[in-house]
């Protein structure tokens, strides 16, 4: 075994006992605010709250059961865009939809409803990032049970990125992560789904459902890398109900996205992740773009290849089935 492969061994076993002594609840910050929402609100008013909270998902509540009603997520807007698209006469009626119509929607267009997998936040962090990659979630919300009303309790929501920044800042032997990219099984580097800034928006959010994935790159056309469509820019696009605006360019959707758009972040194929952890220590990263030396596209690091490898890589078969 050579130095890199044992400091590549090394690390990632600290990682994941790291990940397995800790529980959810130490990731939260001693005061953080949570943003419920009640199953009864109009599904345009949860849309400004989203944008004036610079957040993409909120749980939701049902007061009349004084239940847990799942996660909202992007997810979910996304299907009614959808409902739109097989029903525009019914524009105006979506302009009344509630919360808890989105059932009868995805009912209606007949795919999996809402997101509903919690996990316990006194759980392993272990067990909530497995939970997050078997069921594709890039959130999980942490469900508490209150022994005294018998009631569960929506503590917050973990991200992936929470945690990865979580063992960005705690478990140092992410340094000795020094094996570049190119010899890693990590990203994605064929069959990339890609547009051009002319590609009309709702070709992208077929694109998106399709495939299952969150983001796509925008490349000119020398392949060169200009933006990245994320399907949480829906959220702006559809806010006031116009549905209108999925027939504009990518180029011309994008100049809607709000200043505090954290940006773009890029590697190359001969990074590391001890520097991509560096890079998840400082920003707020969601997906990695790995071009080469000219700006190219040469691949897609989304933060659940991350979660998935720094939790899975060598471990065997019997490894994966356990728990
Ligand atoms: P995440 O789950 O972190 O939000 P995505 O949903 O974007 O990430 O990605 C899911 C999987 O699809 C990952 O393995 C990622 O590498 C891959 N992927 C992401 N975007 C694209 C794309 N535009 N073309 C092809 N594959 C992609």
């Amino acid at each position: 075994e050579s130095a890199l492969e044992r400091g590549q061994r090394i690390g990632l076993q600290r990682i994941r006992e790291f990940l397995k002594v800790r529980t959810s609840y130490d990731v939260l910050p001693l005061s953080f605010r949570l943003i419920i929402f009640d199953t009864s609100l109009l599904v345009k008013k949860s849309l400004s709250i989203l944008i004036q909270n610079g957040i993409v998902s909120a749980p939701l509540w049902d007061s009349k059961t004084s239940t847990y009603a799942g996660l909202l997520t992007t997810a979910d807007y996304i299907n009614l865009i959808q409902y739109y698209w097989n029903n525009p006469e019914a524009v105006n009626r979506i302009d009344q939809f509630k919360l808890n119509s989105l059932r009868d929607i995805e009912k209606a267009i007949g795919v999996a409803p809402l997101e509903t997998v919690s996990i316990n936040p006194q759980r392993p962090l272990y067990e909530a990032c497995r939970r997050m990659l078997e069921s594709r979630a890039r959130r999980i919300p942490l469900v508490d049970f209150d022994d005294e009303t018998k009631r569960a309790m929506v503590v917050s929501v973990v991200t992936q990125y929470r945690i990865l920044k979580f063992v960005a800042v705690n478990v140092s032997e992410t340094r000795l992560l020094r094996k570049p990219l190119k010899h890693l099984k990590l990203g994605t580097y064929k069959n990339l789904v890609t547009a051009r800034m002319e590609t009309p928006v709702f070709e992208i959010i077929h694109q998106l459902v399709d495939c299952s994935i969150s983001a796509v790159p925008i490349l000119n056309s020398d392949g060169v890398v200009t933006n990245v469509f994320e399907a949480v820019d829906i959220i702006t696009l559809i806010k006031g109900n116009n549905y209108d605006e999925l027939n504009l360019d990518v180029g011309e959707a994008l100049k809607k996205r709000s200043d505090d758009f954290p940006g773009i972040y890029t590697c190359s194929i001969n990074d590391r992740l001890d520097t991509i952890f560096d890079t998840i220590r400082k920003s707020r990263v969601h997906r990695l773009i790995v071009i080469d030396d000219e700006g190219r596209l040469v691949g897609i690091l989304s933060l659940s290849d991350i979660l998935e490898y720094i939790l899975l890589e060598g471990e065997s078969e019997d490894g994966k089935l356990e728990q």
